[in-house]
């Protein structure tokens, strides 16, 4: 079987603005956006329990952070995989996957071949092939365009790999694929924008923007960058050239999205709370047996939690009202930047206090964005635990902001 990149021939180019190209528009039914998508009215709540028989408890803490979880640790492939974005926890998984026989194919994204940024869909069937998903795009494919595909090839049980907006769709649409088995291996995701985008914050920050082979924003708030020729670099995130970038950078989907953390995902694999290493999320019964499956080539540690995120946060949100729409640039003096550049990693919020941290910063986002540029949309694209997470830095919803729930009436 092939698995070489196929989009269908007849895909279309997605039309209604809040889009990220995921793939439904390009189906032989787009009119299946209007239920899909995450950007129209999501509903958290009922794929959350479709999913995970539950939705998020916002009594607990990490949950209405996190979204909900059976098991949360610190993790790395004892032996990374050579050419993977950290240590290659989701390939090996997908690998896994295929080799027990457990899905027919894994649905993920490679590189275009004139690109090495451009994600581009593809379907997988062979462990052995899993090598071409390695690694991080900047960019959006149409992920799902190939699920019609993949069904018309006879795969029945699936595995999907992608960011949070591709797997919300996937699950508004996973009842109707007839599926006999679906494994969802989610990745967090933020700040992403088009890879044209991209390729211009590569030139900001890169000389030869050709020889970069590798970018990591890393939970020790450096920017990582590889280079095909030269010794690593690590860029504090206070000395990014932000202010060179246009206004719209990036596009409002981005800037309003409401699930960092890929909450409807069987496993999350990201970094955030990691420390330095990888953190799972495994959310339910099959992300433990996604988890499960990589035995003993995995090292588990137990996530840690230290600093305190509300001023980071606070300032954040005021940096954001100060952009007013543009990219949040800190009003801080080049000559203090290396000094708290330094402060940061050892003082700031770290572990899973970083991980709120971030993802309370984009919930803010969400809101003052949306509050700006698309008010009437509120009452319909925030979910509940959005409001949560910015409640203690004083945004709570006005009465138009909220759907009303019969009962409070
Ligand atoms: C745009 C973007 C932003 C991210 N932001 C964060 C973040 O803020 N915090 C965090 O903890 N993690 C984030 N991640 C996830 C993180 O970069 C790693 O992908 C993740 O930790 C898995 O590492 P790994 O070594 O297991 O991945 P690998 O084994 O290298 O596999 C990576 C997988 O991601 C898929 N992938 C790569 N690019 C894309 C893309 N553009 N769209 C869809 N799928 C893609 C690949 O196809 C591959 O299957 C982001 C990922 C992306 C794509
Ligand atoms: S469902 Fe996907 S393709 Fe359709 S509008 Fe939303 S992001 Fe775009
Ligand atoms: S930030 Fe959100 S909307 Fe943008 S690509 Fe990532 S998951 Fe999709």
């Amino acid at each position: 079987m092939s698995t070489l990149p196929e989009v269908p021939l007849s895909a279309s180019a997605p039309h209604r603005s809040l889009c990220t190209d995921c793939g439904v528009s390009r189906s032989s039914n787009p009119k299946l956006c209007a239920s899909a998508c995450q950007f129209i009215q999501p509903d958290y709540e009922r794929y959350e329990t479709q999913v995970h028989g539950r939705p998020r408890r916002l009594e607990v803490e990490d949950e209405m952070h996190f979204g909900p979880f059976l098991q949360m640790h610190k993790a790395r492939l004892k032996v990374p995989l050579e050419g993977a974005q950290w240590t290659g926890i989701t390939t090996r998984m997908a690998q896994k996957l295929l080799l027990s026989g457990l899905v027919d194919a894994v649905l993920t994204v490679t590189a275009d071949a004139s690109d090495r940024w451009r994600p581009v869909p593809i379907l997988i069937d062979r462990a052995e092939d899993m090598h071409q998903a390695r690694g991080m795009r900047m960019g959006y494919a149409p992920l799902l365009s190939l699920l019609e595909p993949a069904l018309q090839k006879g795969y029945r049980k699936l595995a999907v790999i992608g960011i949070p907006c591709q797997i919300y769709a996937l699950r508004a649409l996973e009842k109707s694929l007839g599926l006999e088995a679906l494994y969802v291996i989610g990745t967090p995701c933020s700040d992403n924008t088009t890879t044209e985008n991209f390729h211009q914050f590569l030139k900001l920050i890169a000389p030869e923007p050709s020889e970069v082979t590798y970018l990591e924003f890393k939970a020790n708030y450096h920017v990582e960058l590889r280079f095909k020729n030269a010794p690593t670099q690590e860029i504090p995130f206070l000395q990014l050239p932000l202010s060179d970038l246009p206004k719209d950078f990036f596009p409002l989907t981005c800037r309003s999205c409401v699930d960092y953390t890929n909450a409807l995902s069987d496993i999350t694999v990201g970094y955030m709370a990691g420390e330095g290493e990888q953190w799972v999320i495994a959310r339910n019964a099959r992300g433990e047996q996604l988890l499960n499956l990589l035995g003993d080539e995995v090292q588990l540690t137990p996530t840690q939690s230290a600093g305190k995120r509300h001023s980071a946060v606070m300032g954040f949100k005021k940096n954001v009202e100060l952009a007013a729409g543009g990219l949040p640039l800190r009003k801080m003096p080049r000559w203090l930047r290396p000094v708290v550049s330094w402060l940061m990693p050892r003082i700031g919020p770290r572990g899973l206090e970083f991980a709120r941290t971030r993802v309370e910063m984009k919930a803010i986002e969400a809101v003052l964005h949306l509050r700006r540029e698309l008010p009437s949309r509120i009452k319909h694209m925030l979910p509940a635990h959005i409001w949560h997470l910015v409640k203690a830095y004083d945004l709570e919803p006005q009465a138009h902001e909220r759907i009303m729930k019969k009962t409070e009436t």
